[in-house]
């Protein structure tokens, strides 16, 4: 049975609503579909790090902003495995492996993150990639090495991801959530607020994610980390109260979704978080890091679960383990793809000049070079 389809107009009149009666209502909806005493936690291993050839506004990893970010190649299946075991020991249900990549292109990389999926669920713990576009082939292939979520967040609404990203389309976004969905992997996909964009099109986001069907499994709702040299270096932050808004109408319009409290988490108060659980935040993620942003200390969040009585939600309690299907008897094989996707190429002015600045930054310590030189 489809759900119903929500109206962007709808959505505002929720998000607008006073605060408490918005938080109440949440509330309401949250413990008919979820035990409001439980919290599922990720952790983020960043499986290749920086260099991306993409130009998403907020993001420390592309390599044209000229970030701090220390890039590496992506990692060993073996020093994934460690993380993922450290992580279990702490209680962690799921794993989320990002790689700074456009795409996924067939090819020894990719089969050695199928690799790496089939290691961490054979670990009895939920694995996510966040990989980037993604063919139904590749899905498919992901599917059977045992993959139980797949990342890929639609970031805005559909007229400010043109403020944001010039470099791959909205459309694409759309079809990759699409071929994951002729697999039985779930479907992550969220968005970030903060970006200078409007409650319209933050509803206007959720309005999108909520007419999907099946709607996302889970919701990460992302507050900006606003990190120097990217376009986005200079943005205010978020309020608390943004977010609250914005993770209690998520989940009274995507009521069985997980909804997840992801970057911008190290800025907010343990009460400020405290309010995101009881208007339906079911989510964290822990880890020192998140990617390559700054997120709050694991020992923290436990002290913080044990002051509100709320306990880790298990691995698989929401969805059954998928088997895991080794490579040598896959019915799945690689076709050699690596498709263009498409390209909008319009210029978003502020991405344009975070560009320049970078290039002359270069620039001026390049000439100090030549300057040191040309005096010995
Ligand atoms: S968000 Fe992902 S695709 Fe965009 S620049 Fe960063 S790593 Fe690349």
């Amino acid at each position: 049975m489809e759900t119903k389809k929500w109206t962007t107009e709808e959505i505002l009149s929720i998000y607008n609503k006073p605060l408490l009666e918005l938080v109440h209502e949440a509330a309401v909806v949250h413990r008919k579909f979820h035990d409001p005493n439980k919290v599922q936690i990720s952790s983020l291993i960043s499986i290749k790090t920086g260099g991306c050839p993409e130009d998403c506004g907020y993001c420390p990893q592309a390599a044209r902003y000229h970030t701090e970010v220390k890039m590496h190649e992506l990692l060993p299946v073996h020093q994934v495995k460690a993380q993922a075991l450290r992580a279990k020991q702490h209680g962690i249900s799921r794993v989320c492996l990002g790689a700074a990549w456009r795409n996924v292109k067939d090819g020894e990389e990719f089969d050695q993150v199928l690799e790496m999926v089939r290691t961490v669920t054979k670990l009895d713990m939920e694995v996510c990639c966040t990989l980037g576009m993604l063919t139904e082939n590749q899905a498919k292939r992901l599917e059977e090495a045992g993959l139980y979520a797949y990342n890929h967040n639609i970031d805005s609404s559909e007229d400010y991801y043109k403020e944001v990203i010039s470099t791959r389309g909205f459309e694409d976004r759309l079809e990759t959530i699409g071929n994951v969905r002729k697999t039985s992997i779930t479907v992550c996909s969220g968005g970030i607020i903060g970006m200078g964009e409007s409650v319209e099109d933050r509803c206007d986001m959720l309005r999108i994610l909520a007419n999907m069907y099946p709607q996302p499994e889970s919701v990460p709702i992302n507050a900006l980390v606003a990190v120097e040299g990217t376009p986005m270096e200079d943005q205010k932050p978020v309020s608390i109260f943004e977010m609250v808004r914005m993770v209690a109408t998520t989940r009274i319009v995507i009521a069985a979704t997980q909804v997840r409290l992801s970057a911008g988490r190290t800025s907010m108060s343990a009460e400020g978080q405290t309010l995101c659980f009881l208007a339906g935040a079911n989510s964290i993620f822990a880890g020192d890091k998140l990617l390559t942003t700054p997120n709050p200390d694991i020992n923290e969040d436990k002290l913080l679960f044990k002051e509100l009585g709320i306990v880790p939600q298990a691995p698989f309690e929401k969805h059954p383990k998928r088997n895991v299907i080794e490579k040598e008897n896959a019915n799945v094989h690689a076709k050699g793809e690596n498709p263009k996707w498409t390209r909008p190429g319009h210029k978003i002015e502020r991405n344009e000049s975070h560009r320049y600045k970078g290039s002359l930054k270069e620039a001026a310590s390049s000439l100090k070079w030549v300057d040191f030189e040309s005096k010995r």
